[in-house]
């Protein structure tokens, strides 16, 4: 029988790269309603913190195991932010554009040597709201911060993170081409091999 396991994200742009990452699995995907992660305040300090509130609070409401994200974008020149607060950069409720203008205006006298960025990703699973070993994945992607925003895939700060490597945007990648290199394919990778050898 398929497991079912909560996905404790409303993030459009989340849900469409993590839901192929995780179909290997036997599982079956359920995920909460928006309006339920509003409501889940993010009070930690650090990704890993708050990816174990979500998939805490969603396992509690739906009497689930649950896997949550929680990832963001840290700049170097901006000593790491907006970092767990990428979200929320320019106020609730989140929005993409007004978060990429506000980047463009903060960095706007960053020179073009020091644009250098990385987006980083925590995944978590927890068997049951009180499990007290998680499963956690953690990745990052290296790139660089643009002057304007290219490309209309993917979500969040996509359009302005530069991938030297592939002389194209985030933005510029479709699903599976992101998903082979991203922070989150990477953390997927980890999360992936520790549930495939759980012993419990
Ligand atoms: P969270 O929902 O609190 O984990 O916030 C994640 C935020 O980080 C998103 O809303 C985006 O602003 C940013 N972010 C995380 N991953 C990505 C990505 O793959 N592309 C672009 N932005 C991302």
């Amino acid at each position: 029988m398929t497991a079912k396991v909560a996905l404790a994200t409303s993030n459009e742009g989340k849900r469409a790269e993590l839901a192929p990452l995780f179909e290997d699995l036997d599982l079956e995907l359920v995920l909460p309603d928006s309006g339920l992660m509003n409501e889940i305040e993010e009070t930690g300090q650090t990704f890993i913190e708050n990816a174990l509130i979500k998939a805490r609070a969603v396992s509690v409401l739906m009497h689930l195991p649950a896997i949550a994200d929680d990832s963001g974008l840290s700049v170097k020149a901006l000593d790491g932010k907006p970092g767990i607060y990428s979200a929320r950069y320019a106020g609730l409720p989140s929005n993409a554009v007004k978060n990429n203008e506000k980047l463009l205006t903060v960095m706007s006298e960053v020179p073009d040597g020091d644009r250098g960025a990385s987006f980083q990703c925590v995944l978590v699973f927890l068997r049951q709201p009180d499990d007290p070993v998680p499963f956690i994945g953690i990745g990052s992607w290296e790139g660089e911060i643009l002057r304007e925003p290219r490309g209309t895939q993917g979500f969040g700060y996509d359009p302005l993170f530069f991938v030297p490597g592939l002389n194209r945007t985030a933005a510029e990648l479709s699903t599976g081409e992101k998903n082979r290199i991203s922070h989150r394919a990477k953390a997927a990778t980890q999360l992936l091999a520790k549930l495939r050898h759980d012993p419990r």
